[in-house]
């Protein structure tokens, strides 16, 4: 088996290309991040002392950021917790909770969701974020699989509704990651540094059905706000996302962390953010853990793919996603700023002091 290559060779070719990449790119709207991580799901239970919430949010006020969302799988005293640590953002940062869904087999669990999200309501909470372990990590916690559009989960989607509480949800992971880690993946090199993110195993639902589930469980709660995270869980086939924004109203994307396949066919990505202005929200998987420096860079990167039309730059997930370069789309203002803050004001109340 080939010895996977790592980016550095192809960064110092483009140091050869004769171009004028802006230093610093401003964003041209107040920014609100709906797609970001201060907790337990990346930083394991004790994240309160990984990160220092003023300095975070300095950093992010250098790199345009107006507010940010965090998503996290907490309810009850855990989400009180990640509240208290990040307080004294005084709002910057909003705590967006969850469900307990590895009791969805629980005889009590609907009695259970609504007691959990009536609870978060009660605290301020304005969205709730379910992630791809209700499928994928099923087996830990009930020792079998079980399925995004089953009963007892769908019910989850149905009270959301009810509640009033928009669903922001991760679905399965990029295609590739379910594919055999083989030279002929095109994500090889980063399945190579993380076996552990391939799927691509018996006894779990393939990236089709994954898929398949998504569109049951949107289509069968019509009153549920979803934001489906990591654009429709889907970058890599966007006239798929157009079909499922089309058929269904109550459907909204983020873009995080998928910069590196929208930024690759800059021209039917610039078309899809055109056609649906009103369903695209801002979103990065940005990590409270980044440092001052790696903000501004990620955000940067950000900015340049949305604003400007420089070609071939690097792209913000380079050492962990696709190994190519990217394409500017240069969107424009009215677009930009739905994408920025507009969609976000209005789907989750969220508002962008400026
Ligand atoms: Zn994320």
């Amino acid at each position: 088996m080939d010895t996977p290559t790592t980016h550095a060779g192809a960064s110092r070719v483009v140091t050869e290309l004769c171009r004028d990449l802006h230093t610093r790119i401003v964003p041209r709207f107040p920014v609100i991040d709906m797609h970001a991580h201060f907790g337990p799901l990346l930083f394991g239970e004790a994240y309160e002392s990984v990160y220092d919430t003023l300095e975070v949010v300095e950093n992010l006020k250098a790199a345009g950021v107006k507010r940010i969302a965090s998503l996290e799988l907490v309810w009850g005293a855990e989400y009180e917790r990640l509240m208290r640590k990040l307080e004294p953002s005084r709002g910057f940062v909003v705590p967006f909770g969850s469900v307990d869904v590895s009791k969805a087999l629980d005889p009590k669990f609907e009695t259970l969701v609504y007691a959990q999200l009536r609870d978060l309501k009660a605290k301020g909470c304005k969205a709730v974020k379910l992630w791809k372990d209700m499928t994928l990590h099923s087996e830990r916690y009930f020792g079998k699989n079980v399925a995004l559009d089953a009963p007892c989960y769908d019910m989850i989607f149905k009270a959301c509704g009810e509640e009033n509480l928009p669903v922001i949800i991760h679905v399965a992971d990029p295609p590739c990651f379910f594919k055999p880690i083989a030279p002929e993946n095109e994500l090889y090199v980063c399945l190579s540094m993380h076996p552990e993110w391939s799927f691509c195993r018996p006894g779990v639902a393939t990236f089709g059905e994954h898929m398949r589930m998504q569109e049951n469980v949107i289509g069968a709660n019509p009153n549920t706000t979803f934001i489906v995270a990591h654009v429709g869980s889907y970058a890599e086939n966007l006239p798929q996302v157009r079909r499922w924004l089309d058929a269904y109203p109550n459907m909204h994307i983020d873009v995080a962390a998928r910069i590196d396949q929208l930024g690759r066919q800059p021209y039917t990505a610039r078309k899809f953010f055109l056609d649906y202005p009103d369903r695209i929200l801002f979103g990065t998987d940005f990590e409270a853990r980044f440092c001052a420096k790696r903000t501004t860079e990620f955000y940067d990167t950000h900015y340049r793919f949305f604003q400007t039309w420089d070609e071939y730059f690097e792209h913000p997930f380079q050492d962990m996603l696709g190994q190519w370069h990217i394409y500017g789309i240069n969107l424009p203002d009215a677009v930009l700023e739905k994408l920025y803050h507009q969609n976000a004001e209005r789907i989750l109340g969220l508002s962008a002091p400026t």
